[in-house]
């Protein structure tokens, strides 16, 4: 159950098709395609929205698979997020600056309270950060998350969070989700980061892929 893949909708190398193929053949019945939103220059507009979610629907039928129509949307200053007029099935709020470390955990805590989002994407990602984490504000972060329903993402191609984030994550009741971050189709349901640590440190948590897809029905 990938719920981070990158579609040529934005940044990624695949078609929507392909992806759904690649999916299916790997065994995932459900996964979510969430391009760049409109703050990323290749990201989505309305337009590319709509375009995207009939060739969504489409593949969702052909291949049988569920495929949800998202977004990931970059956490700009104060915390806001922006993303076209579309009806988005799963949005994902990530980092992707280079911040001094009061400034990541002011975005990320404004990001959580003021906007309805439902994952928090890779936090902590070494390629946006040479930060070192302060324990204090993460186990802040990881109780809002709870709060407000947030899942915390386990990110298999930016392995992350870091592990002390998610030793903080132990015993708790809160939702995580798996993302590969795929760019290119043979990154598809490459999970095998995001299935080890949940395993390690959220045996209390619940996958947020599964409440969905028992809400589906
Ligand atoms: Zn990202
Ligand atoms: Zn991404």
């Amino acid at each position: 159950m990938d719920l981070h893949i990158h579609s040529i909708y934005s940044d990624g190398s695949a078609g929507i098709n392909e992806i759904a193929r690649k999916a299916r053949e790997r065994g995932l019945r459900l996964i979510a395609i969430v391009d760049h939103s409109s703050d990323h220059p290749k990201g989505l507009n309305e337009k590319k929205a709509i375009r995207r979610k009939i060739e969504i629907e489409n593949a969702q039928e052909r291949f049988g698979i569920r495929i949800l129509d998202g977004v990931e949307c970059g956490i700009l200053e104060d915390g806001k997020i922006v993303m076209p007029e579309h009806h988005f099935e799963l949005v994902i709020a990530s980092l992707h600056a280079y911040l001094p470390v009061n400034e990541v955990y002011r975005r990320l805590k404004k990001c959580m309270v003021e906007n309805s989002i439902d994952i928090l994407g890779h936090v902590h990602a070494g390629m946006f950060s040479h930060n070192s984490p302060i324990p204090e504000y993460d186990l802040e972060i990881i109780d809002l998350a709870k709060e407000n329903g947030v899942a915390v993402e386990l990110n298999s191609y930016h392995m992350s969070p870091p592990e002390d984030f998610l030793k903080l994550c132990r015993g708790k009741d809160i939702l995580y989700s798996f993302g590969s971050d795929a760019h290119h189709l043979s990154m598809v349901g490459k999970l095998d980061f995001s299935i080890r640590m949940a395993k390690i440190y959220f045996g209390n948590g619940k996958n947020l892929a599964h409440e969905i897809h028992n809400s589906d029905g």
